[in-house]
């Protein structure tokens, strides 16, 4: 950095030199130099600060990315659930149908066998 030397105000490059170039002066404890060390200071500071809470946002997406992906695979679970018990019920209720228009079809063969005459209604008799 650039400042100026207290003692005969020489413009000093503190890159390049330890002491004024001009009167030799040390400027070891220039006040603009220490204001300039501690405005770096902060800014190291800030910079650190700054890193952690990238860091911080970095593992809290994570963590709700994860978070994510768990509750989908939660909902796929519960859909194939859901899809599973209509199939079920599906099933079942053509199951019953079934069971039912044959007993109805039964019940009306006897009922025919009734109305027939009886050498057929001994054939048919349980
Ligand atoms: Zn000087």
């Amino acid at each position: 950095m650039k400042i100026y030397c207290d003692y005969c105000g020489t413009q000093i490059d503190t890159e390049l030199h330890r002491n004024c170039p001009n009167c030799g002066g040390s400027y070891a404890g220039d006040e603009e130099l220490i204001k300039e060390q501690e405005r770096l200071d902060k800014l190291n500071d800030l910079e650190m600060r700054r890193e952690e809470l990238r860091t911080d946002r970095m593992e809290l997406e994570n963590s709700s990315y994860m978070q994510k992906m768990r509750s989908e695979k939660e909902i796929t679970a519960f859909r194939r659930i859901i899809k599973y018990v209509l199939i079920a019920m599906f099933v079942g209720f053509f199951i019953y149908a079934m069971v039912r228009a044959a007993n109805m079809m039964d019940r009306a063969e006897d009922r025919m066998a009734e109305n027939s005459p009886p050498a057929s209604a001994a054939e048919t008799a349980e």
